[in-house]
């Protein structure tokens, strides 16, 4: 396995040290093979939304397995999924599910392009939208955190059509541009929340060009609220990308949208896209068992955590005199090390340059709490960490800066 691991975000290059091998999982926490014992925010970076080995999610899953693991043909978990997706968000039509994230947004860049006739993809820096190679254009997460800002073995002919602009500006369009994407709510360069209008600004340019507009809603989907980010700032995009949660915690995502797009795809359009193991019925089930789990109390709770450890993290920081911004998006919390707002990837490069990342992820992982370890990534609190959780994460990390010099 290059670098040991499967997936590069997984592996301790930006903190230093040997990642921990996960043995097992049970709500808030992982054991490692050691034995050790960790509070967990790392949570499949926002796929198991309530905690590590629900046992409904898990006796679902058993009893789905029972009955035949994948069929080539389509199962009844599917449609009924598609429908609770359909049912929480509105605008949206049409369903097709893939198996990540990254093929939800490879599909939606050719879906734009073939609905549209048009080359062009405008991005915003320091958005992740998966690594297809149209896409892998100043990416955040696992690519900023290598400090590439492309990746070898992207050509340039890939990513000429690929424009990328700064988060939180409204681009100006022409009628080149088959679409925009967007995280509405950016999580893959730290946090940065969209600031009022901007949203609403692409919305309108689209509008204004004929482009469609993109939502990766991969974390924000069914985790920012009942019906996800587009609830939230009550902006309808043409299409979304969904991923993590819809999946409970296995390898599922979907590309929605409204039906006149969405129909453009094969076998009705001449949009083609495919998949053998597309809709796994273990996959469906666990999703579906998940999303009945997510009611307005489920919400408020999960965001209660957040707002606990958003207004107890910063006067820990003030106490040992380290400037952090410490940002929440409903139930999503994010760490800058900066004396100043963070408003899109050069800014949050910039709190990343002070190094002060690293020795805090190990204070605290040798104290048994387990952040994702980079310093682009946001913690995933999950349904089973409890007000005990976040007060010892508030306490450990006061005893991580007394100890860690920053
Ligand atoms: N889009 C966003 C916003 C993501 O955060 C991710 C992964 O973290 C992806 C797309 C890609 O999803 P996957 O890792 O399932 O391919």
């Amino acid at each position: 396995m290059p670098g040991g691991v499967s997936s590069p975000v997984r592996s301790f290059r930006s903190v230093g040290g040997a990642p921990y091998l996960v043995d097992r999982g049970l709500g808030a926490y992982v054991w490692d093979t050691d034995g050790r014992k960790l509070l967990d925010y790392v949570q499949s970076y926002g796929a198991s939304i309530l905690g590590h080995a629900d046992p409904d999610v898990v006796a679902t899953i058993k009893r789905a397995a029972e009955k035949g693991t994948t069929f080539g043909a389509s199962t009844e978990g599917e449609v009924l999924l598609a429908e609770a997706i359909i049912e929480r968000v509105a605008g949206c039509d049409l369903v097709r599910f893939v198996s990540s994230g990254t093929e939800a947004c490879m599909t939606a860049v050719r879906l734009a392009r073939g609905v549209t006739g048009r080359r062009r993809i405008v991005k915003f820096a320091g958005c992740y939208h998966g690594h297809s190679d149209a896409l892998l254009a100043a990416g955040g997460s696992g690519v900023a955190t290598l400090g590439v800002p492309d990746s070898a073995g992207v050509t340039e002919a890939t990513v000429a059509d690929t424009y990328v602009v700064a988060y939180n500006v409204v681009p100006e369009l022409d009628d080149s541009v088959a679409a925009v994407f967007v995280e509405p709510v950016a999580a893959n360069m730290g946090l940065v929340a969209p600031v009022d209008g901007f949203l609403q600004g692409l919305r309108d340019e689209c509008d204004r060009v004929g482009a469609l507009l993109i939502f990766d809603e991969v974390i924000t989907g069914f985790r920012v609220g009942f019906s996800g980010a587009s609830a939230l700032y009550a902006i309808t995009p043409d299409l979304w990308c969904f991923g993590k949660v819809i999946g409970g915690g296995l390898p599922l995502a979907a590309l929605c949208g409204r039906r006149d797009v969405m129909e453009y795809l094969a076998p009705i359009g001449p949009v083609y896209q495919a998949g053998t193991l597309s809709g796994s019925p273990l996959a469906t089930a666990a999703g579906l068992c998940v999303l009945q789990q997510l009611d307005d109390a489920a919400y408020r709770m999960l965001c209660g955590r957040a707002e606990e450890l958003e207004r107890m993290w910063p006067p820990v920081f003030a106490e040992f005199g380290v400037d952090v911004q410490v940002v929440r998006v409903q139930s999503l919390v994010g760490l800058f090390f900066s004396d100043t707002p963070v408003h899109n990837f050069d800014d949050a490069k910039r709190s990343v340059a002070g190094g002060k990342f690293a020795p805090f992820f190990h204070a605290m992982l040798d104290r048994g709490i387990a952040l994702p370890p980079g310093p682009y990534e946001v913690l995933f609190a999950s349904l089973s960490h409890t007000w005990g959780d976040i007060e010892r994460t508030v306490d450990v990390t006061a005893a991580a800066l007394g100890a860690a010099s920053l």
